[in-house]
């Protein structure tokens, strides 16, 4: 192989551990990504801390209204066993009572608004649960399958940059150097030759200098500066 052509090939390895290397990334994505679990679990504490919120308030509301309806028991024992004589005392304990269920009933009202507000976080709470459950799972699935994928692709990179640094040992040092830097500002330094034009830049190489280059001699575009390779 002559030169130019070892710096075809150096190319192409650098292709190829290029597209390994962001194989391997997409697939290191997608393994560390568990935003969406952990967002889920974060749910999952933060509906946990509501619903015993909210069950605290429906508890406290039903001892509020059990005492209310205690009171009333009380006051109408009194008037039904027929204790209290004085008229102004029946009068107001009779208002006593009406005030009272006039609150009991607002209570009433209040206690079931808090049971369908618990009734609402449960519903959610549980939603938020299988939702999390299918995410651990899918999680799960894909360090199965893309775990064994990332050791395929790490193995293969090793490879090729075992192939690399061999070739790279054999080509000569100056004209490694040379590919090195067109390849750190160009990209890619070497481009073959078609139908007499530069496929890096499409300008007409000269003749000679494409025929040098054929020969295998490291000819350079003399417009575009990369390395011209012709098979
Ligand atoms: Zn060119």
């Amino acid at each position: 192989m002559n030169l130019a052509g070892q710096l075809y090939k150096l190319q192409q390895i650098d292709l190829e551990l290029e597209r390994k290397q962001q194989e391997l990334n997409e697939v290191e994505n997608q393994l560390g990504d568990n935003k969406a679990l952990v967002a889920a679990v974060s749910k999952i504490a933060a509906q946990k801390e509501q619903l015993e919120d909210a069950k605290r308030n429906q508890k406290n509301s039903e001892w509020e209204l059990e005492d209310l309806q205690e009171k009333v028991r009380q006051i109408d024992s009194k008037l039904y066993a027929g204790k209290t004589k004085d008229p102004k005392e029946l009068v107001n304990l009779e208002k006593e009572v009406k005030g009272l269920k006039s609150q009991i009933s607002m209570k009433e009202d209040t206690l079931l608004g808090l049971m369908s507000q618990v009734e609402e976080i449960e519903a959610e709470a549980k939603t938020t649960a299988e939702e999390a459950k299918r995410l651990k799972r899918e999680w799960e699935q894909r360090q199965e399958t893309l775990g064994p994928r990332k050791s395929e692709i790490e193995t293969a990179l090793a490879e090729v940059r075992e192939d690399r640094n061999e070739l790279a040992h054999q080509v000569d040092s100056q004209a490694f150097n040379i590919y090195e830097r067109i390849r750190l500002t160009r990209g890619q330094a070497v481009v073959k030759v078609e139908r007499g034009r530069c496929l890096g830049c499409h300008i007409t190489v000269p003749t000679s200098q494409w025929q040098k280059a054929k020969a295998g001699d490291l000819i350079q575009c003399n417009n575009c500066n990369r390395i011209l390779y012709l098979e």
